[in-house]
């Protein structure tokens, strides 16, 4: 998998992209992870990548043209599935958009500054638009952090053990079951004694009651979805 994210402030990308899980899968060759500055496609000296509303009004708008300069370039060298932009009113992201997303090859991320960008950005370029949720961030940094964290875990060979995020929350539209680590008691707290059993299908039946239980009593949606 190939992800560019075009960004006027590229600093915010770049300690996150550069670490843990996402900088091993850099390391083994999984996943290439490209940061663009949108300025340094700006016609002009000044690099300017904003300016006034038509209509007027408060704020500063992303204008086409640098925009379009760096999906065009990035255009020329290969051909990309999709062209993301990361917006409050597009599609919320979950775990099965997450999952149709990871079998993409090339992906271009675009992360948006003051009032957002040029409408014709989105109506000439932009496959899809993706919100992390119901509230204004702002900038389409850390939303495209989100995504690339949550597209990288997926690709085999990424987790050490395959299978875990297999069992993650929402994966089989259930949350996760509670995990416990070392010591087995902690200031009189016992760890649930069927963990310490060594019974496997004991322990799954265990893990599938208590993520059942979480999930009907914070997300019973999740279980009436298709
Ligand atoms: N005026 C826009 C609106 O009300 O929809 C908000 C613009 S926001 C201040 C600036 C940028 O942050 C957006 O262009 C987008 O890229 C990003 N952004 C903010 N909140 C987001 C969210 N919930 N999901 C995805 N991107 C978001």
């Amino acid at each position: 998998m190939r992800i560019d994210i075009l960004s006027c402030v590229p600093r915010l990308l770049e300690s996150p992209l550069s670490h843990s899980i996402i900088q091993r899968a850099k390391d083994k060759g999984l996943v290439e992870i490209h940061i663009h500055d949108i300025r340094d496609y700006a016609p002009g000296k000044h690099r300017q990548v904003d300016d006034y509303p038509y209509g007027g009004g408060a704020g500063m708008v992303m204008m086409v043209e640098p925009i379009a300069n760096v999906i065009r370039h990035l255009q020329q060298e290969r051909d990309y599935e999709e062209i993301i932009y990361l917006s409050p009113d597009g599609v919320r992201l979950d775990q099965k958009l997450v999952n149709r997303l990871s079998l993409t090859q090339n992906m271009i991320l675009l992360a948006g500054h003051y009032k957002g960008i040029d409408q014709r950005v989105r109506d000439l370029f932009v496959t899809r638009e993706i919100s992390v949720g119901d509230y204004v961030l702002s900038g389409g940094e850390l939303p495209a952090l989100v995504l690339t964290d949550a597209l990288v875990r997926l690709i085999p060979g990424v987790l050490s053990d395959e299978s875990s995020a297999l069992f993650d929350s929402f994966q089989d539209q259930l949350l996760d079951a509670p995990v416990y680590t070392r010591p087995a008691e902690f200031e009189g707290h016992q760890i649930p004694e069927v963990l310490l059993s060594g019974h496997e299908k004991n322990i799954q039946e265990w893990r599938y009651e208590q993520a059942l239980k979480k999930t009907q009593e914070r997300r019973p949606d999740l279980l009436e979805e298709d």
